[in-house]
C-alpha cells in the first residue's frame, strides 16, 4: 500500500510479519541494498542524500575486507578495504540508511520485490544487488599467511607490487598462460609458470618456453613457503619454486545463489549479469553493481556504478 508524506509525495509502506513467528512489523523502503562493497555503500550514501528510506542487508566480510592496501582509489593515498567499507558504512548511516547485518537467501518480485532473508524478509520497489564475488583458491598451506603480502589474485589490484619480484605465476587454464606472459612484459623479467590440472597446447608451451623465456612448471602446489616474506611454493611431491610473490588465476564465482530463478540477462558465459548504462538488469527495478555485473572489477568502478544506480532509482521514484 502507498502512504502520502505531508508535502504529498508518496511512498510504499510494507507489513510484514517476519518469519519464525516474529512480531508482525511494520517499515517502509524505496530501496533495499544488498551487500556492502563499494557499489552499495555509495548507492547507499546517494539515496540517504536524497531522503530516501534505504535498507541495506550485508552479512560481513566480502572482497573489499580482504585488500590489505588499496593504493589505486582517487584521493586516497593508502586505505584498507576494510577501513574503506567502516567508513562507508558510518556515512551511509549518518544520511539516514538503515544497515542489518543478515544473510539474503532468495529475492522474488511481483509488484515489489521481496528480500527473504536469515532473520527476516523485507521488501520494495527498487533493489540494488553489490554482493560481489569469491576468488577460486587451491588448498594451500600458510595461505592466510601470505594472501595480500606476497600471494595475490588481481593483477589490477596488486600487479604493481611484483615490480622487479621473483614472481610464480599459478593457475589452471590459458587464461594463467597469458597471465604470465602479461606479468612478464609490466612487472619483471623473472617470471615462472605452475600449471595445475592444465596441459599447455605444444605450440602454446613452445612461443611461451622459447619465445618468453618463461620457464613453465607442472604439478600441484601444497604450500607457501616463508616466515616474514614469501620464500617459494611447495608441491606435493616435495618439490619447490623458489619464488618472492605469487599471482594466482584459479577464477572466480559470484555471490548470486540468492538470486536464481529470477529471469536475468548474463553474458555470452551465462556467468555476469549484463546491465544498462544505469547499472539495471534485464529485470526492471533490479540493479546490479560492483563484481557480480559484466565489465571490471575495481573499488573505484563500483562505487561509480552504486551513485550512478542511486541517481537512476530516484529519478524513478520521483516519477511513481
Ligand atoms: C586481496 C584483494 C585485494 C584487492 N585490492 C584492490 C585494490 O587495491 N583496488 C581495488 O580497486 N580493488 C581491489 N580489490 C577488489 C575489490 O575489493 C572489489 O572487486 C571491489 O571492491 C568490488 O567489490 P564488490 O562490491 O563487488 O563486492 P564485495 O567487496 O565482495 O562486497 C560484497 C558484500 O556483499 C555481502 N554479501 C554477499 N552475499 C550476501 C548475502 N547473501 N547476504 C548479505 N550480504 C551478502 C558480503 O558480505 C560483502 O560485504 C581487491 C580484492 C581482493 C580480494
Amino acid at each position: 500500500m502507498y502512504v502520502y508524506r505531508k508535502d504529498g509525495s508518496k511512498i510504499l509502506t510494507v507489513i510484514f510479519a517476519a518469519e519464525r513467528g516474529m512480531e508482525e512489523t511494520r517499515r517502509t523502503y524505496e530501496c533495499i541494498i544488498i551487500g556492502a562493497g563499494p557499489g552499495g555503500l555509495q548507492a547507499a550514501l546517494h539515496l540517504g542524500r536524497y531522503n530516501r528510506r534505504v535498507l541495506l542487508i550485508d552479512r560481513g566480510g566480502g572482497r573489499t575486507t580482504h585488500a590489505a592496501h588499496i593504493v589505486n582509489y582517487l584521493g586516497l593515498h593508502a586505505v584498507s578495504g576494510r577501513q574503506l567499507v567502516a567508513t562507508g558504512l558510518k556515512q551511509a548511516r549518518s544520511f539516514g540508511t538503515e544497515i542489518v547485518r543478515d544473510v539474503v537467501t532468495r529475492v522474488e518480485k511481483k509488484d515489489v520485490f521481496t528480500v527473504h532473508a536469515a532473520i527476516a524478509c523485507y521488501q520494495a520497489p527498487f533493489v540494488i544487488v553489490s554482493a560481489g564475488a569469491v576468488d577460486h583458491l587451491p588448498n594451500l598451506g600458510n595461505l592466510s599467511r601470505f594472501f595480500g603480502k606476497g600471494f595475490y589474485t588481481c593483477v589490477d589490484c596488486d600487479g604493481h607490487l611484483t615490480t622487479g619480484r621473483k614472481l610464480l605465476v599459478m593457475g589452471n587454464s590459458l587464461n594463467a598462460a597469458r597471465l604470465a606472459v602479461g606479468m612478464k612484459k609490466m612487472y619483471t623479467d623473472d617470471t615462472a609458470l605452475l600449471l595445475t590440472d592444465f596441459d599447455l597446447p605444444a605450440d602454446d608451451r613452445q612461443i611461451i618456453e622459447e619465445e618468453e623465456g618463461i620457464r613453465v612448471y607442472s604439478g600441484q602446489p601444497a604450500a607457501l613457503l616463508g616466515e616474514e616474506e614469501l620464500e617459494g611454493v611447495l608441491l606435493d611431491d616435495d618439490r619447490v619454486i623458489p619464488c618472492r610473490a605469487v599471482m594466482a588465476s584459479f577464477g572466480w564465482g559470484l555471490n548470486d545463489g540468492f538470486l536464481s530463478g529470477l529471469p536475468l540477462d548474463r553474458d555470452r558465459e551465462n556467468f555476469k549479469i549484463v546491465t544498462g548504462s544505469s547499472n539495471e538488469s534485464s529485470l526492471p527495478g533490479l540493479y546490479v553493481v560492483g563484481a557480480m555485473k559484466t565489465g571490471h572489477s575495481q573499488a573505484i568502478i563500483a562505487a561509480g556504478q552504486g551513485a550512478a544506480a542511486a541517481i537512476d532509482i530516484n529519478s524513478q521514484l520521483l516519477e511513481l
